[in-house]
């Protein structure tokens, strides 16, 4: 591992493309020291009464809900998010933390008897220190989503968040120490790819819980594998919504306009490929197209404004070069937002919120993701059709129906492949329902009963019940 010097990374504001703050990177030669210090924390933490423990989960959520207006004010200056997007984030962290207060106590295992004089006992054990990766996105809550459901079932949690958001995580951190949190048990690494990597391939960590990229997640996989390290990767999409012509289409737009543009398309779960049934595909792109066309985009905090900007200059950089490698391949733009005119914003990191069409089937633009505001537009015949098109590509993150028919809503829901499937709502998630992909989506599942045997382990052991005891 080669040192590195302890440098300060510039975090930004997208709004205005200025500085925000300068945030001190942990170097990689203190990674070793980061884990020994939350394996030597987990003992006495996982020893510790449920009561005690889910308590202190109790005091994080109080200390988050209370703060929830200004967490959510710093998450929109270094997100550029809308304040509708960062209150609910802020509010669903302390939810988290609440509901896995409530799972101290049930991970419990089981006794099972095979019936030939022994008897099996199955424990549920921390897995012991657990690494959550997490993308820029989504910083407060998905800090939250990782440290809850680690430290309820037993587990130190180190999170390492994205270098360009590091703000509210370390806040959280600030808070979960405040709630009683032993030294230790909880911790934050700010730093990059290298850091994470560093993290990765340390012996320490027992559970990678990785969110971000498809080609990030690969490489974090397959360094966790060298060394035997289990894995969970939330990985990126490609999301189909199906509109058929059955559907409620006002509800439809609401739902494309929320599922590709919301967040300014900075979404795992972004349903960025429209597929409308041909029946209804003139009248639905027209008043599609009218919604983006009259999109207002500029800051979010401004009451009128729709679409905010990007959250890093690269992503910003990156949408504008694949919708200009869309059009160069012969796609045709059906609306398109106007950036904003303000120069007090004139540096933000902004990109229009674009409609395209035309677009081959195996064009870059329909088969990556994006995570910008540009969504692509197209045509289907049939229910085949339609899930042919909906599984076009590796990816299997979720997919949005559009129907009234119910048959036929649950008929395309297990056809079409992904780990979530909406049927009429779009963008809907709580920490009660499991959630994770499928494919290039990723494996392993976070959220209700699915995060007891993800952030435990079973260790069964044998006891003889008879004098007679098997042989085999
Ligand atoms: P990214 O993959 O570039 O980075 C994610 C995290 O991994 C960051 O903290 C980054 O610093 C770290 N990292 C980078 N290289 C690493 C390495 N070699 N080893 C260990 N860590 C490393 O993703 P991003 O650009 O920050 O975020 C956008 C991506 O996240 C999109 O693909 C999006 O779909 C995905 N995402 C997935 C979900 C989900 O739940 N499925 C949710 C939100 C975002």
């Amino acid at each position: 591992m080669t040192p590195t010097a302890r440098v300060p990374g510039p975090v930004f504001e997208p709004i205005t493309g200025r500085p925000l703050a300068q945030i001190a990177w942990t170097p990689t030669h203190e990674v070793d020291d980061l884990v020994e210090r939350a394996r030597v924390a987990q003992t006495d933490w996982a020893r510790m009464p449920g009561p005690e423990r889910a308590a202190r989960l109790h005091r994080v959520a109080n200390l988050l809900e209370v703060e929830a207006e200004d967490l959510a004010k710093l998450e929109t200056r270094n997100t550029g998010k809308p304040p509708v997007d960062t209150v609910r984030e802020a509010h669903r962290a302390a939810g988290s933390f609440r509901y896995y207060a409530g799972w101290v106590d049930r991970a419990v295992g089981e006794t099972i008897d095979p019936g030939a004089g022994v008897l099996s006992l199955v424990d549920r054990r921390p897995r012991g220190t657990v690494l959550g990766i997490v993308p820029w996105n989504v910083p407060l809550f998905f800090a939250a989503k990782k440290f809850a459901p680690a430290l309820a079932f037993g587990n130190a949690c180190i999170v390492k968040p994205a270098p360009e958001t590091p703000l509210t995580a370390l806040r959280l951190l600030e808070l979960m120490q405040q709630a009683g949190l032993p030294d230790g048990v909880a911790q934050v690494a700010v730093g990059d790819g290298e850091l994470g990597a560093a993290l990765v391939e340390h012996p320490g960590m027992d559970l990678i819980v990785f969110t971000g990229s498809d080609v990030t997640g690969r490489r974090v996989a397959a360094a966790a594998g060298r060394r035997g390290a289990p894995t969970v990767m939330e990985l990126g999409g490609k999301s189909a919504q199906l509109i058929f012509p059955d559907a409620d289409l006002d509800a439809a737009i609401e739902g494309v306009l929320l599922g590709a543009y919301g967040a300014t398309g900075q979404m795992c779960i972004a349903g960025s490929r429209v597929y409308v049934h041909r029946e209804v595909a003139g009248a639905f792109g027209q008043a599609l197209a009218a919604r983006i066309d009259s999109m207002v985009v500029g800051d979010p905090r401004v009451d009128g404004v729709h679409v905010g900007p990007q959250i890093t200059r690269d992503q910003q950089r990156k949408s504008f070069e694949m919708i200009g490698r869309a059009k160069a391949a012969g796609a045709r733009t059906v609306a398109q937002a106007s950036l904003p005119r303000d120069p007090a914003l004139a540096e933000g990191f902004f990109v229009p919120p674009t409609l395209l069409e035309a677009v081959a089937p195996d064009a870059e633009v329909a088969q990556r993701e994006i995570f910008g505001p540009v969504a692509i537009l197209d045509v289907f015949d049939d229910e085949p059709d339609a899930v042919r098109r909906a599984n076009g590509t590796p990816f299997g993150l979720a997919a949005g129906i559009w129907t009234a028919d119910i048959g036929r809503a649950h008929r395309v829901a297990r056809r079409v492949r992904a780990g979530t499937v909406w049927i009429n709502p779009y963008r809907v998630m709580s920490d009660l329902v499991p959630f994770g992909g499928v494919g290039w989506s990723g494996y392993g599942r976070e959220n209700g009963e699915a995060a007891s045997a993800t952030y435990t382990k079973a260790i069964t052991t044998w006891v003889a019940s008879s004098d007679v005891i098997p042989a085999r």
